[in-house]
């Protein structure tokens, strides 16, 4: 089968690899019918997760359909349309049954990273009766792929963990898909004003298509302190994955506000991880 393969940091290769089988009983094989790229998989072309050996095939997010299931699986059929969910879980171990199934003892963020991932025409998924959904007849695939990491990630990372309550004021750094799906998730909660902060102008458009109500392409926090009459906001949401990015946050934060971290960079190193802790549920230690 074709797979785009890791060669180490800023080589990739779209390549012959074996297909992969069943190994464990509770495995599925999916064949790959969408996919998409991820800022993890771009910080895994910079170097950033170490881990990410020669020869692993990237990617954590994908729409497909069951080829193959392991004796062990008992809800996914040979068959069913499924959404792959960028986190395994084995749905048993002591983190799972807390609800954080990113620190899955027998699993996590391993797609992509520690095992061959979903940038392929096949993929084998650990423990499928827990990392795979089964899609709805009408869903369209290409929008279901979105369900895969990033609006789940931006609305728990984001919104959830950022405590989004009514009449808050929230600024999210970085207006990617990320951070565009932070501020669709955040609306839900009623905020007074989401401010995007990025410094491109394409995306800030696209965030005030999404329901920004400021848009900062430059000196945010010269802005936020405009914006916000000194007193900064109440929840900074960073969504880049960068030293730079995260100072912005903690900067406009007010006293008592909150700012949840980036699931990209909580994956990417361990100092990130300790900063999020247990309940960054998302979060991987590298
Ligand atoms: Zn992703
Ligand atoms: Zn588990």
């Amino acid at each position: 089968m074709k797979a785009l393969v890791y060669h180490g940091p800023g080589q990739r290769r779209w390549e012959d690899k074996p297909r992969p089988g069943i190994t464990k009983p509770t495995d599925a094989v999916v064949r790959i019918t969408h996919t998409t790229i991820c800022g993890t998989d771009l910080h895994i072309l910079k170097g950033d997760v170490p881990a990410v050996e020669d020869g692993r095939i990237l990617g954590h997010e994908g729409v497909g359909v069951v080829e193959e299931v392991g004796d062990g699986v008992s809800h996914i059929q040979v068959g069913d349309e499924v959404l792959i969910s960028c986190i395994t879980s084995c749905g048993r171990c002591d983190y799972c049954k807390r609800g954080l199934y990113a620190h899955c003892r027998d699993g996590g963020w391993i797609l992509g990273h520690l095992i061959d991932g979903t940038q392929a025409e096949y993929v084998r998924i650990p423990h499928a009766d827990n990392s795979l959904h089964r899609l709805p007849k009408d869903m369209d695939r290409a929008a279901a792929v979105m369900l895969s990491d990033i609006l789940p990630t931006g609305h728990e990372i984001g919104a959830l963990n950022g405590e989004v309550g009514l009449g808050d004021t929230v600024a999210i750094v970085g207006a990617g898909p990320i951070g565009l799906a932070a501020l669709m998730t955040s609306r839900f909660y009623s905020p007074a004003r989401i401010i995007m902060i990025d410094p491109d102008e394409n995306r800030l458009a696209m965030a005030r298509q999404l329901g920004a109500t400021d848009t900062i392409a430059r000196d945010p926090l010269e802005a936020i302190d405009k914006l916000t009459g000194g007193e900064g906001v109440d929840v900074a949401m960073e969504a880049v994955g960068i030293p730079e990015t995260f100072d912005i946050c903690q900067r406009i934060v007010r006293p008592g506000g909150i700012s949840p971290t980036s699931a990209y960079t909580a994956r990417a190193s361990s100092s990130a991880y300790r900063i999020c802790g247990s309940r960054m549920s998302r979060c991987v230690p590298a």
